[in-house]
């Protein structure tokens, strides 16, 4: 069986490292909020291009605590596509938010830009882009509607981390509303204009990452992360995310306790350091399977630059889904829908039920994600091709 994620396969590449990292921390006695936590968030705010970086204890946390940092609430509302995880539209619900849904692109799975303006009102408050399926959202536009109403631009990273976009060498990016250029160095970008590459993470206000075991960036364990370039918000949101506290018993906002502990960092720390090439071999699968995938019932992915996605999932979509699936199955290859049903069809969300979002449900009605690893070899990517060209 060709294994859609092989988790222990993934780990056990860095086991040595691991065992020793946490037995430094066994040997401390130190489990929160400590040096490994310290450790990782810097290197993490470098990898992203950011000031900042504060752990927390999951994804859902970090998008949790921006729009509580924001102060958002009370039936402010904020744009989200309707084709995202349901942990994206959670937070905005969680907080007294409106989530605003707006269709995706049919092409690269994320909001559709030209979609968002009809949906501001004057209650607007931040657009959520959520960089789904490892491809970071094209930002132009976002930025300039950022800008021309006054909107924060909130990130959902949980799936794109090292995820980049060029931005070009025009100086769009200026438009972003607080606008910092973080070098991340030339990468294996295009060099004359590095310093217009910007990793997911660094593309909005502030942005969530989860490190859930399956991510590109996984822990082992639950585990979250938050960027930004902004002080002012970054302490906020770590006096937030500490009971309310600033300094050790004084509590100034009602906060909440979410932490990343010092095991999962130490972790995450180890693996940051494997990362680019790990996602440079999901690309190279990613490659493969789109130039050699030749089946006229099947629809490739597509991306608008080569470096813009890191390949979270390989989602393809086919008219009979469910019998391509027990095909592939029967050929020893497992698959996963991310996701079956759109959040405005969910029970969570009944109020929603008779709206109409075709592009969403055409989109959840016919994809499938085929396998798709930095441990996968190349005779199983092989394989994968194979069996696909053949249904
Ligand atoms: C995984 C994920 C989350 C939530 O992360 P957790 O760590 O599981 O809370 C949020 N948004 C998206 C798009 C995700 O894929």
């Amino acid at each position: 069986m060709i294994k859609f994620l092989d988790l222990e396969k993934i780990n056990n590449r860095f086991r040595t490292e691991i065992d020793k990292r946490i037995a430094k921390i066994l040997d401390k006695g130190w489990y929160l909020q400590g040096e490994e936590n310290e450790t990782f968030c810097e290197n993490f705010a470098k990898f992203c291009g950011t000031k900042y970086c504060l752990g927390v204890a999951n994804g859902l946390d970090a998008l949790n605590l921006i729009i509580k940092g924001f102060g958002f609430g009370n039936g402010d509302e904020i744009i989200v596509p309707a084709n995202t995880y349901i942990a994206s539209i959670l937070a905005i619900s969680e907080n007294g938010c409106t989530p605003v849904l707006v269709e995706p692109d049919i092409n690269t799975y994320n909001i559709n830009p030209d979609l968002i303006e009809e949906k501001i009102t004057n209650k607007t408050k931040a657009i959520m882009v959520v960089h789904l399926y490892g491809q970071v959202v094209q930002m132009e536009k976002i930025w300039e509607l950022a800008k021309k109403y006054n909107l924060k631009i909130i990130e959902d990273s949980a799936q794109a981390h090292g995820g980049a976009a060029h931005v070009g060498c025009n100086n769009k990016s200026d438009l972003f509303t607080s606008a910092t250029h973080v070098d991340i160095g030339s990468d294996d970008m295009s060099s004359e204009c590095s310093l217009q590459v910007r990793r997911a993470g660094n593309l909005g206000d502030a942005s969530a990452f989860s490190f859930y075991p399956g991510k590109n960036l996984g822990c082992m364990g639950d585990g979250g992360a938050i960027t930004t370039n902004d002080k002012e918000l970054y302490e906020k949101i770590k006096a937030i995310a500490n009971y309310g506290s600033d300094r050790k018993y004084h509590h100034i906002y009602k906060g909440t306790n979410s932490r990343l502990d010092e095991i999962q960092a130490a972790v995450l720390d180890v693996k940051l350091k494997y990362l680019e090439k790990d996602n440079e071999r999901r690309r190279e699968i990613a490659k493969y399977y789109r130039e050699n995938i030749k089946n006229a019932k099947i629809i490739l992915p597509q991306t608008y630059d080569e470096n813009a996605s890191v390949w979270h999932v390989f989602v393809v979509r086919t008219e009979n889904r469910d019998e391509f699936q027990k095909y592939l199955s029967d050929n020893e290859i497992q698959t996963i829908i991310h996701y079956p049903t759109p959040p405005h069809k969910q029970g969570a969300y009944s109020e929603w039920n008779n709206l109409s979002f075709p592009v969403s449900e055409e989109i959840h009605r016919t994809i499938i994600s085929l396998p798709i690893s930095p441990v996968m070899t190349n005779e199983e990517v092989k394989k994968v091709v194979e069996v696909v060209n053949e249904y």
